[in-house]
C-alpha cells in the first residue's frame, strides 16, 4: 500500500537500479532451480551476484582507494565474497540483492520526504505581471524592481511583497499558515508573497526584492533547518564512526581467535561475516536525520516553522512558557473608548497623538490612526524617538511631543495623573505640558484561553504572562486566561531580567520557551532556551530572531508545535532503540552460533526498512 506511492515518482537512477533487482532476482531465482551440483552451481550463481554486485564492489574500491575503508559497500562486498569463498553461494546473492532493495528504498524514501515538504511549502511563485511601457510582461519574480506595479489574477499567487494601490479581493493564506480561512484585503493594505489571490484582480506595488520577500525567507529557512543538527543526529554521526570499525574488529577477532583454540576455521567465519553485515549504521544514518526532517516538514505544513532538528529537540523539553501579553495573547488591535484631554478638543489631542505615533510599528500606534481617521500631514513631524515600553517623542508642529505611558511622562518630566477607567492608558504631553490622555483597550484573542489550557494538557508546567502595560490590565487579562504567573509594568529590559530570573529557577532538564510577537521583544526571544514568535506573517525581525516562527497569529499553534516536537522525538528513539536492538540480539546469535546470513540480512536491510518507514511517520500530523 505505501510501495506503489512511493513507486510513482522514480528518477532515472532509481528505475535503473529497480532493474537491475528484478534481473538479478530472475537470474537467482533459476540459479535456485537449475539441477546443477559443484562449479556449475558457482557459475549460475555468479551470474546474478554478478548483476547486482558489480558497482558495490567498484564503489568499494574507489572509496577504497580514497582512503574511506569501513562504508557499506565495503563490508557487503567482505561479508559475501566471504559467503561465496565458503560456499554459501545463496546468502552471498542474497546479501546483495536485500541490500541494494534497502538502498532503492532508501533513496525513494528520502527523495519523497523532500518533495512533501516541498508541496508542503509549494509557495514559490513562478511568474509575476509587471507593468512596463504600458503593457503587462510575464517576469520572473527575481527581476522586479521596488517600487514596480505588479497584477495578480485571481486563482494565482502573489509573486511579492507590496501594497494594493487598486483592487479588493481575498486571499487565501492556506500554504503559509496552514489555516484556511480567506483573508481580505483592500487598497492600501500591504499583501504578503505566497499567499493565493481568491476572487477580485489586484494591482500592488513592490516593495521588497524577491530576496527579501515572505516566500523567499520561508523558504530559505527551511532549506537550512536541516544544517541545524538536534544532538541526536551528532549522536549517530559519531556513533557510527566507532561501530563500524568496532564490529568489524571483533568479526576478524571472532574468524581467528577461536579457532586457534577449537578449531573448525569455517563455522567461525562464516559467523564473523554475519557480523559484518550486522555492522552496518545505515537503519541509524538515514531514519534518524529523516525523522527530524519529517517533524519539521509536518510542522511546516501547519503553519509552524522550526529552525532545525535541535529546537525541535529543545522545543520537545519546554515545561516553562513565557507569554508576551500585546499581540500574543490578545489581539494586538486597540480600540479607543475615551478620549480626557486636558485643554484641547477631543479630537485635537487624538491628531497630536496620531502625528506622534506616525511612524510607530507598535499596535498602540496603528489604533490611535485608525480613531483619528482622516490622513496625516507627514510634513508636520521630525525628529521621532521610540523609547520601547514607554512610547514615543516627536515634534509635530514645531512643539515637542510624548505620547505614551506614565514612565514616559516621568521621562519627560511631565506632571500626570491616572485614570480611573479601566484598559491602557495613553498620555499626551507638549511643548512640557501635560495634555491629557486616550484610554484604549484591546481583546483576547478568542483562542487565548484554550491555548494556555492546551499548554497545560502537553506537560507544561508554568505559564508566565509578561507585559510592559499596567498592572490592573494585566491582572484581568491573566485571571481570565489561567496563566500561573504575572509581571507586568515591564520594560523590554525588565522583561529579559523575568526570563533570566525564570531560567535559574528552572529545573533541571526543562526548557523555557518565550512567545512573542516580534515587536520589541527580539532581545527576550533569543534569551530564552527557545523563541518563538508568533503572527510572524510579514515581520522580518521576527522570523530572523526566533527559533520557531509561528506563520499566523493562533497561539494554540504553541502547543502544537511542543506536541509535533514531542511525537517526532519519540519516533528518533523508537528508531534507535529498534536498530540497535535488533542489531545487538543478531550479533550475540551469531557469535554463539544461532545466527545465519538471512537472519542478519534482516538485522541490517530490514531493520533500515522499518526505520524509514517509521520515520516516514513524522511527516504527518493529524492536527490536535
Ligand atoms: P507588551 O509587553 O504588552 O507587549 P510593550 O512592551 O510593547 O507591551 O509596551 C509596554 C507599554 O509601553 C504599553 O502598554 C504602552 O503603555 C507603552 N508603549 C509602548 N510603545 C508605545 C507607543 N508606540 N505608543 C504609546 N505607548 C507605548
Ligand atoms: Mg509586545
Amino acid at each position: 500500500m505505501k510501495a506503489p506511492a512511493l513507486l510513482q515518482n522514480m528518477n532515472r537512477k532509481q528505475k535503473r537500479s529497480l532493474w537491475t533487482i528484478l534481473i538479478a532476482a530472475a537470474l537467482f531465482v533459476v540459479a535456485l532451480l537449475l539441477p546443477v551440483e559443484g562449479v556449475w552451481e558457482l557459475l549460475a550463481y555468479l551470474i546474478p551476484y554478478g548483476a547486482i554486485a558489480w558497482k558495490v564492489i567498484w564503489k568499494a574500491v574507489k572509496n577504497i582507494s580514497r582512503g574511506q575503508i569501513f562504508d557499506e559497500n565495503f563490508l557487503m562486498c567482505v561479508a559475501s565474497l566471504g559467503a561465496m569463498c565458503a560456499g554459501d553461494y545463496k546468502e552471498a546473492v542474497a546479501v546483495m540483492l536485500f541490500y541494494q532493495v534497502g538502498e532503492l528504498f532508501e533513496s525513494l524514501a528520502v527523495g519523497k520526504s523532500r518533495r512533501s515538504i516541498a508541496a508542503l511549502m509549494d509557495i514559490r511563485p513562478d511568474v509575476a505581471h509587471v507593468e512596463r511601457d504600458g503593457a503587462l510582461a510575464d517576469v520572473d519574480p527575481e527581476e522586479v524592481e521596488i517600487g514596480e506595479r505588479i497584477v495578480v489574477q485571481p486563482g494565482e499567487r502573489v509573486p511579492l511583497d507590496g501594497e494594493v494601490i487598486e483592487g479588493t479581493s481575498t486571499l487565501d493564506t492556506a500554504a503559509l499558515t496552514g489555516e484556511s480561512v480567506p483573508r481580505e484585503i483592500h487598497p492600501g493594505e500591504d499583501v504578503i508573497s505566497g499567499c493565493i489571490n481568491l476572487s477580485g484582480v489586484l494591482h500592488v506595488r513592490v516593495n521588497k526584492r524577491f530576496g527579501e520577500s515572505t516566500v523567499a525567507r520561508i523558504l530559505e529557512l527551511v532549506e537550512n533547518a536541516a544544517s541545524n543538527k538536534a544532538k541526536s543526529e551528532n549522536f549517530i554521526t559519531k556513533f557510527a564512526r566507532w561501530y563500524t570499525p568496532a564490529v568489524c574488529a571483533a568479526a576478524l577477532l571472532l574468524a581467528v581467535v577461536p579457532p586457534l583454540f577449537v578449531g573448525n576455521w569455517g563455522e567461525w567465519v562464516s559467523r564473523a561475516l554475519i557480523f559484518l553485515v550486522v555492522s552496518c549504521p545505515c537503519a541509524l544514518v538515514i531514519s534518524v536525520p529523516l525523522s527530524f526532517f519529517g517533524g519539521i516538514g509536518g510542522a511546516s505544513a501547519n503553519g509552524i516553522l522550526i529552525k532545525g532538528g535541535n529546537f525541535v529537540e529543545t522545543l520537545a523539553k519546554v515545561d516553562t512558557v513565557v507569554l508576551d501579553k500585546t499581540g500574543t495573547l490578545t489581539q494586538g488591535n486597540f480600540e479607543v473608548t475615551a478620549i480626557h484631554p486636558e485643554s484641547v478638543p477631543e479630537q485635537e489631542l487624538l491628531e497630536i497623538a496620531a502625528l506622534a505615533e506616525n511612524y510607530s510599528t507598535h499596535p498602540i500606534s496603528a489604533s490611535l490612526k485608525r480613531a483619528f481617521g482622516l490622513p496625516l500631514d507627514e510634513s508636520r513631524i521630525s525628529d521621532v524617538e521610540e523609547l520601547s515600553g514607554k512610547g514615543v517623542i516627536a515634534t509635530v508642529d514645531g512643539r515637542r511631543v510624548a505620547v505614551g505611558n506614565g514612565k514616559l511622562m516621568n521621562y519627560v518630566g511631565v506632571e500626570w495623573h491616572e485614570c480611573e477607567n479601566s484598559g491602557t492608558i495613553v498620555h499626551v504631553a507638549a511643548g512640557g505640558a501635560y495634555m491629557g490622555h486616550i484610554v484604549i483597550s484591546d481583546m483576547l484573542k478568542p483562542q487565548s484561553r484554550a491555548a494556555i489550557q492546551a499548554l497545560k494538557e502537553c506537560g507544561v508546567k508554568k505559564s508566565v504572562m509578561l507585559t510592559g502595560d499596567r498592572r490592573d490590565v494585566a491582572e484581568a487579562v491573566a485571571r481570565e486566561l489561567g496563566v500561573d504567573q504575572v509581571q507586568s509594568e515591564l520594560l523590554p529590559a525588565g522583561k529579559v531580567d523575568q526570563v533570566e530570573k525564570l531560567l535559574a529557577e528552572q529545573a533541571q532538564g526543562g526548557k523555557l520557551a518565550f512567545v512573542g510577537d516580534g515587536i520589541n521583544d527580539a532581545p527576550v526571544l533569543s534569551r530564552a532556551d527557545i523563541g518563538i514568535a508568533m503572527g510572524a506573517l510579514g515581520s522580518d525581525a521576527a522570523i530572523e530572531a526566533a527559533d520557531v516562527v509561528l506563520m499566523d497569529d493562533n497561539p494554540e499553534k504553541i502547543a502544537m508545535a511542543i506536541r509535533i516536537a514531542k511525537r517526532t522525538l519519540t519516533i528518533v528513539h523508537q528508531n534507535i532503540a529498534f536498530a540497535l536492538g535488533v542489531k545487538f540480539i543478531v550479533l550475540i546469535l551469531s557469535a554463539l552460533g544461532f545466527g545465519n546470513m538471512w537472519i542478519a540480512v534482516f538485522a541490517d536491510v530490514g531493520v533500515s526498512v522499518l526505520a524509514i518507514l517509521n520515520a516516514m511517520r513524522a511527516l504527518k500530523f493529524g492536527g490536535k
